[in-house]
């Protein structure tokens, strides 16, 4: 049901000392989601996870899961199963007694939790590894067994903190789509805590940008990527042209030697800001192309990237400002460095942020 609240976090604030690590966070996961918490090392991600379970409490704020205020309750209150980037499996038990570890301490009847075991590996991928020791798997194997553990007492929260980051690439691409598979067919609400956009991106059903122990943005992949809130998600998102510029009025801007049609709201008019442009959304023109932000550029550098090609060019006015930017270019052999072409701007892919 995935109109039902199932986590509420109210005004969450942490403090380590005087330093402030969550800074008065409030957001409402609802029953079933996959939500991600996305940011830079050391924005509080950790924290707020360890503050929703229990595992670090917070030094004010509200904790509501499922309807009940878990505010004050210490972790072996709450319900919830934990994967950790560093696998965390106990290295002197099988995966057997690992994964039934939880199921145990609930006083289950022996063939209960070996029929358990049994489902939970095979669930995971992992059928029939009961007796192997940790040492003797894999990271990607570790961190399924991690989940199989994390998921043995079907807790109503799953939470994952960056459980992918110590896989090899390969491995952490397959296993994004195996937990999401997982998360999908069971249903349980999810957090993951990720620095990785992609795996955000693709895994999530909604995002929480995270800087500086705040929330920057709540949104769907999409939202997040093609309508960032402000300066700081533009920029970590994906890659973005950002270039300061000068408000003229509410259909143009200046950035160092070029005005450009933009749309802006009126009271930005006269300020300085920052405007943003993905480097996919810049056009290279054709010559019988007369467009509105069309603009002679120079070829600095280009980026072979495969698929396509990364292409740093500059413009230079008559007072030698210089405006540089990066483009996306498909295979395009007449672009070489040095050489002048004709690019576009188009305005509905301008972006305008305030100036922080
Ligand atoms: P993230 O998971 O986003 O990388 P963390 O939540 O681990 O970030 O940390 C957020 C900030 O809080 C960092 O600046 C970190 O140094 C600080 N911090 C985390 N744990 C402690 C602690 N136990 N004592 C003091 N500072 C801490
Ligand atoms: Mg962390």
């Amino acid at each position: 049901n995935k109109h039902k609240k199932y986590l509420e976090l109210s005004d969450v604030v942490k403090k380590y000392g005087e330093f402030t690590a969550l800074n008065g966070l409030s957001l409402t996961i609802f029953d079933g989601e996959f939500i991600s918490f996305l940011g830079p090392s050391g924005c509080g991600k950790t924290t707020l996870l360890r503050a929703i379970a229990g595992l670090d409490l917070q030094t004010s704020g509200l904790v509501i899961q499922n309807g009940k205020d878990v505010s004050d309750e210490p972790s072996n209150k709450r319900d919830f199963g934990i994967v950790f980037q560093s696998y965390a499996l106990f290295p002197n038990l099988t995966v057997r007694d690992n994964v039934a570890y939880g199921l145990e301490n609930r006083k289950m009847p022996k063939k209960v939790i070996a029929s358990k075991v049994e489902d939970l590996l095979e669930m995971v991928g992992l059928p029939g590894s009961e007796s192997k020791y940790p040492a003797q798997l894999s990271g990607g194997q570790q961190q399924r067994v991690a989940l199989a553990r994390a998921l043995a007492t079907s807790p109503g929260l799953l939470l994952l903190d960056e459980p992918l980051s110590a896989l090899d690439a390969q491995v952490r691409v397959y296993l994004r789509k195996e937990i999401k598979a997982l998360q999908n067919k069971l249903g349980v609400t999810t957090i993951m805590v990720t620095h990785d956009q992609e795996e955000a991106l693709t895994m999530a059903d909604r995002i929480v940008v995270m800087n500086h122990g705040v929330i920057e943005q709540v949104g769907t992949p999409e939202q997040i990527y093609q309508q960032p809130a402000n300066a700081f998600v533009a920029g970590f998102i994906g890659t973005t042209n950002l270039l300061s510029c000068q408000l003229l009025s509410t259909s143009s801007l200046s950035t160092a030697g070029v005005n450009l049609a933009c749309e802006c709201r009126v009271d930005m008019v006269g300020q300085k800001a920052l405007m943003a442009i993905r480097p996919e959304d810049i056009r290279v023109s054709n010559d019988s192309e007369a467009s509105v932000n069309s603009l002679d550029v120079t070829v600095d550098d280009i980026e072979y990237l495969g698929a396509f090609s990364r292409v740093l060019v500059s413009h230079e006015d008559g007072l030698k400002l210089k405006t540089e930017f990066s483009m996306n270019v498909m295979r395009d052999l007449s672009i070489k460095v040095g050489k002048v072409i004709t690019v576009t701007l188009p305005v509905e892919h301008i972006r305008l942020f305030p100036e922080e």
